[in-house]
């Protein structure tokens, strides 16, 4: 046990009860305090002349009391004047005692701290740190005053003064706090000094360059912030690496299978498919388990991939297994590769959370015994109670979904024979490049560029409710013309309750004008089979209008459909308005997605809203998400942890991340050992045992 490593009760002055704060804060041993970074600074180490003071800066002033008397304002206060030579200003004091009103004598020397105001008298300082000076000179602080995250109840100075103490142990200690990136690899990535980064962090030094500090530009903050995404990206590969030293079936060829499947569909794949399909079909063939990603736009043809990839693991006499976020993604794919697999003679099983009693049974025992050879369902799939006869194949679609944790339990599921299923993952959520390597280190990455042939990308109106008349005729319209429809209702204040009464509300409201349509809803407080039985009516024509919540909103495939209507999309983030929007133009028909808005729309909504006009580029959808909301809402928390980080911004320090993996490589090479103790430095210890699982 080093002198960091030891929890904060063993400071000075520190009892349960700090411990209780300190741990909301994320500080629970001594060396989390040295990696508690301030969010600003002041500076006091110069004292600033009264003259060039502005209202709004933060300073140090010294003089001389001019005056000092209680006035009668709104508030009574006391108001002294300080006069420095070059100007004066006043000290004014909501809250004061007489004692106070004593010390502040003409003539006696004041040193203040504060923020300057414009305030009755011209510049003020409410209520600053001050003290009064005798005859000698007296020192300013030699290091700018760090400001720190902190939570109720624990004051900034208390929490200072803790901080100062680890400061003090390290000191005593530079051993116990090793800086894991060697010497020679810091020259290579010029990267300062662990300690000397902390050092200047926590105490900067006077001449530091208070812009660089302020902006998280500074050497020292980059340094952390980039240690701190490598120790992400090395926990990621730690993953990988575990997973892959087990070994996985080899599914060499599915040729004959994949051929007799393909001539039964009424298209030929787009040649971004076929090279993603040669992608898998290499790593398939090998006994290292697949951990491999498909990156592709809505409506890219997700679908026929993960099919294709599941007949080589069914002609390799493995079972298949497709788990989908929703009920009702899940259900459809269960349709859709019942309808394409039936005819090959391959059986098909559905497993969701909502599947009881017999039926239950029914599937646990043809999974169990092998008469399932594709499994389709929710992530009920890989709960304790399911077992596979042989799983060669994990199918995850709409990744964004998942955390990696999900995606570990996984290998548990592929015992038989001891081997470990390969996994394909796929997504629609396009996220920049340098983030994808970074969100899915422990991913290879293939991605379909091309939508099928014939798609007209899906044409968008921004439209204010005041129009709803004009926008309910255009359904009118469609539906008379054979097409359908889909009418999409909002989260209202995140309560699914109200959420789907508005959309009851909406079905009836619509009835009401489109006497003619038939009209269906679903809704997340629908029962499993009722909402199936809807999804299903929609799908075969027999709805021409659906009236839906944001359950619909990822994987549903009724190529038909070419109008959606989304109320209240200034609600959605655009990569969520992006998906639901997928869900027409899937055809060969031209399809419009009408915005409706209840004015009026703040810039930043119409901003929004504007680029969903504008492009139906996933891509760039989704790198305006990101510069709009950041990528901590854009990933999902629920993502791979990117989302907290304790220093390093992913917006801020973009430009770091394609510096991660080269740095990771250097250090493998170099100190491999390196690679734990960084995790579990910035990850936890729960990280530490991630690839164990
Ligand atoms: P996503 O990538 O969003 O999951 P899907 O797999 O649902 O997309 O495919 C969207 C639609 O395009 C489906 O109706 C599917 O049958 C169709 N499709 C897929 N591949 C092709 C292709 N190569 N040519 C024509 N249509 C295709
Ligand atoms: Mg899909």
């Amino acid at each position: 046990m080093s002198a960091l490593d030891v929890p904060v009760t063993e400071l000075k002055g520190v009892g349960e009860a700090l411990a209780g704060k300190l741990a909301r804060l994320g500080v629970a041993r001594v060396a989390d305090l040295l990696f508690h970074l301030p969010l600003r600074y002041q500076d006091r180490t110069r004292i600033t002349p009264i003259a060039t003071l502005r209202a709004g800066l933060e300073a140090v002033v010294e003089g001389e009391v001019a005056a000092s008397e209680v006035v009668q304002g709104r508030r009574r206060s006391l108001l002294v004047r300080l006069r420095d030579g070059s100007g004066i200003l006043s000290l004014r004091f909501f809250h004061f005692s007489p004692a106070q009103q004593q010390q502040f004598r003409p003539g006696s020397r004041v040193r203040a701290f504060g923020e300057a105001r414009a305030g009755a008298t011209g510049l003020e300082l409410y209520h600053p740190e001050y003290r009064l000076l005798g005859g000698g000179a007296a020192p300013v602080e030699d290091h700018l005053t760090p400001i720190y995250p902190t939570t109720e109840g624990l004051h900034q100075s208390r929490l200072r003064a803790l901080v100062e103490q680890a400061l003090e142990r390290l000191d005593a200690a530079p051993e116990a706090l090793p800086d894991w990136l060697p010497g020679p690899v810091r020259t290579r990535f010029s990267l300062p000094e662990l300690q000397h980064s902390l050092l200047v962090l926590h105490r900067p030094p006077p001449d530091v360059d208070p812009e660089q500090l302020a902006s998280g530009r500074h050497p020292a903050t980059r340094r952390l912030a980039l240690e701190e995404l490598l120790a992400h990206h090395l926990s990621l590969r730690e993953v990988r690496l575990r997973i892959q030293a087990d070994g996985a079936p080899a599914l060499p060829s599915g040729r004959g299978l994949q051929a007799r499947f393909l001539t039964q569909l009424p298209f030929s794949l787009t040649s971004a498919q076929r090279r993603v399909l040669d992608e898998i079909g290499a790593d398939l063939a090998g006994t290292t388990p697949m951990l491999r990603l498909v990156q592709g736009d809505v409506g890219s043809g997700k679908t026929v991939v993960a099919a294709m990839a599941a007949l080589a693991a069914i002609a390799g006499d493995c079972q298949a297994a497709v788990m989908a976020p929703t009920e009702i993604l899940a259900e459809q794919h269960y349709r859709t590769f019942r309808a394409w697999f039936a005819p090959l003679g391959i059986e098909v099983a559905w497993l969701s959370g909502k599947l009881k009693g017999k039926a239950r049974l029914d599937a646990k025992a043809a999974i169990a015994d092998g008469r399932a050879r594709l499994v389709v369902g929710t992530h009920a799939l890989f709960q304790g109670d399911v077992h596979f006869q042989c799983l060669g194949l994990a199918i995850i679609d709409e990744q964004h979904r998942f955390g990696v944790h999900q995606r570990l339990a996984l290998r548990e599921k592929g015992e038989a024979g001891g081997l470990t299923p390969h996994q394909l993952v796929m997504t629609a959520t396009p996220i920049p490049r340098t983030l994808a390597m970074s969100a899915y280190a422990d991913l290879d990455v293939s991605v379909i560029d091309e939508l099928p042939p014939g798609r007209t990308p899906v044409q968008t109106a921004v439209v204010p409710d005041e129009r709803r008349p004009e926008v309910v005729a255009r359904i009118r319209h469609a539906c008379a013309e054979g097409r359908q429809a889909y009418w999409v209702c909002t989260l209202i204040e995140e309560s699914e309750v109200l959420e789907c009464q508005a959309a009851e509300a909406t079905r009836d409201e619509l009835a009401e004008a489109l006497g003619e349509l038939a009209i269906g809803l679903v809704h997340g407080r629908m029962k499993a089979a009722e909402k199936a039985e809807v999804m299903a009516a929609f799908q075969a024509g027999e709805l021409d209008l659906l009236v839906a919540t944001t359950v619909i909103e990822v994987g549903v495939d009724v190529p038909n459909a070419s109008l959606m209507i989304i109320e209240n999309p200034e609600r959605l983030g655009l990569s969520q308005l992006h998906q639901l929007r997928g869900r027409v133009g899937r055809g060969g028909t031209a399809s419009y997605c009408v915005l409706l808005y209840h004015p009026p729309l703040s810039a930043h909504s119409k901003e929004r809203l504007a680029v969903m006009r504008e492009t139906t580029d996933g891509f760039r959808i989704a790198e305006k998400d990101l510069a709009l909301r950041g990528p901590g809402e854009v990933l999902g928390t629920r993502q791979t942890g990117l989302a907290q980080m304790k220093v390093a911004d992913l917006e801020r320090d973009a430009d770091l991340l394609e510096r991660v993996a080269p740095l990771a490589e250097a250090l493998l090479a170099s100190c491999p050992e390196a690679s734990r103790p960084l995790i579990r430095r910035w990850l936890g210890e729960e990280a530490g045992r991630y690839g164990q699982v």
